[in-house]
């Protein structure tokens, strides 16, 4: 594991905002493999990649599946993140997409994107999943004067690309439409995507998984993982899952140790999360708040935020580069101390939550869905760039449905199906990050 054993502990609480909205799990929810069985798919990680492959899987396709999640339901990022329901899900620049890809395929992957988003409401719905769905797509925010051509270009590449309806909003209009702040000072309405309550819509998918017939086996960590014939055997604490096909949805949480096709080939990298009490109607007038409406901001090193349901701010950042628990109390203090310079009418307000996880990049900076060469009967998806929400639920179908022989592979935009390569010196990752941090936070302040 690349990070401090602090950050892949099950035993010890998230501590996020979002497990104090949803009824504690009863020890009957929580059932872990505790005999030897065999299943058809073996479905390795409970988030929204692998819970909607198994939906899919039980509910459009006859297919039995068997879900194994080393901690709870969603343990990993997808019951921990911001809630953005957004578009994204590359690290690329628009620049870099053209070059490599070409319009076309830009312009496809563009539209899966915004499929993402809606197949997010439209199984929220079918299922009678409660998500708390909020605001109107995502606002890119200016955070310096000079960002204000970055805004432009924005705008013209989703708007001709894309083909996203956008409308550019000048400081004023931002004011008016959102918030004010010192670091504000413009921004991009983009009119895709919405905010959800991760952890509502995780378990509202386990559940949905359940109720198709499919068993869902928790704190079963696969711990050794064997082929015999065509037999896969995954090995967890409590029995072995023997399986004729696998599909590997763990994301920034993989043990590269257990799948030698993975190693070297991703990059998890930390995010961070704040969230206030609720405010009082007359802290947000103080900021001129309006909006439910997700945003983040211009800079590398991006800052993410939101209001949620009962009035409690939101705030997020990536950075950290060891997990430890010295650096997660210093990421929190400077979270608290950033949320007083950008909101000031808010800089003495209580922060009750901070939580912290991992999103998961790769070296192409692109998501990876497919099957793996050395063993076709692996399926993996994963690395969405820390836009899972949407690519998650959108490639864990795809995935699901490749498998049952209703897509192929070369189906998917070019931008899904990059082969995995490995790093090179890949034991230097942090080290990587570490150097693009001190990068970054020299450009945003320029
Ligand atoms: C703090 C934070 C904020 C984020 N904010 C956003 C956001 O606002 N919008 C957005 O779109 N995305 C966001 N993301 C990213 C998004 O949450 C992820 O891309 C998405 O949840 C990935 O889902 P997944 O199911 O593929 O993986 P995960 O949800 O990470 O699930 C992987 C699971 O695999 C399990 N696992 C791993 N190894 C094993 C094993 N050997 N045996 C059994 N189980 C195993 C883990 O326990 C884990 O539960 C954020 C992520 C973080 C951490």
């Amino acid at each position: 594991m690349l990070y401090h054993p602090n950050l892949y502990d099950r035993t010890q609480p998230i501590g996020s905002f979002w497990e104090t909205t949803v009824p504690p799990l009863f020890p009957t929810d929580i059932t872990p493999l505790s005999q030897d069985t065999t299943c058809d798919v073996a479905i390795i990680g409970g988030g929204i990649t692998g819970l909607n492959a198994a939906l899919y899987l039980a509910k459009e396709a006859g297919i039995q599946a068997h879900v194994l999640d080393a901690g709870t339901v969603a343990w990993g990022a997808s019951g921990r993140n911001g809630g953005f329901v957004c578009v994204g899900a590359t690290w690329l620049t628009n620049h870099q997409l053209l070059q490599k890809f070409g319009g076309e395929e830009v312009r496809r992957f563009a539209q899966q994107q915004r499929q993402g988003t809606e197949l997010v409401r439209h199984i929220a719905a079918s299922e009678g999943i409660e998500i708390d769905a909020q605001g109107t797509g995502e606002i890119l925010v200016a955070h310096r004067p000079s960002r204000w051509q970055a805004l432009e270009e924005e705008y013209d590449f989703l708007t001709e690309i894309a083909e996203y309806p956008c409308t550019l909003w000048s400081q004023k209009d931002l004011a008016e439409h959102a918030y004010h702040s010192p670091e504000a000072h413009g921004a991009l309405h983009i009119g895709v995507g919405f905010g959800l309550n991760p952890l509502k819509y995780s378990r509202g998918l386990a559940n949905a998984v359940r109720q198709a017939g499919l068993t869902l086996s928790l704190q079963s960590p696969v711990e050794a993982w064997e082929k015999s014939g065509h037999w896969h055997l995954l090995q967890t604490p409590g029995g072995t899952l023997r399986a004729k096909q696998v599909i590997l949805a763990t994301n920034g949480y993989s043990d590269e140790q257990l799948v030698p096709s993975l190693r070297g080939t991703l990059l998890p990298v930390i995010s961070n999360i704040i969230t206030t009490r609720p405010l009082t109607a007359a802290e947000l007038a103080a900021q001129g708040w309006k909006t439910e409406t997700p945003l983040y901001d211009t800079r590398l090193l991006l800052f993410y935020f939101r209001l949620l349901k009962d009035g409690r701010f939101l705030l997020g950042s990536r950075g950290g580069t060891r997990g430890d628990q010295q650096e997660r109390d210093r990421q929190r203090s400077w979270m608290i101390r950033r949320l007083g310079e950008m909101f000031p009418a808010w800089k003495d307000v209580e922060v009750t939550h901070y939580w912290n996880g991992l999103v998961c990049g790769s070296t192409t900076l692109t998501p990876h869905v497919g099957q793996f060469s050395a063993d076709p009967s692996v399926f993996y998806s994963l690395a969405y760039h820390g836009n899972g929400v949407a690519t998650g639920t959108w490639c864990g179908r795809a995935i699901a449905q490749i498998l049952a022989g209703r897509k192929r592979v070369e189906d998917l935009p070019a931008l899904l199906r990059q082969p995995l390569k490995r790093f090179p010196l890949a034991r230097l990752r942090r080290w990587y990050l570490r150097s693009a941090y001190a990068f970054f936070g020299l450009q945003d302040q320029q």
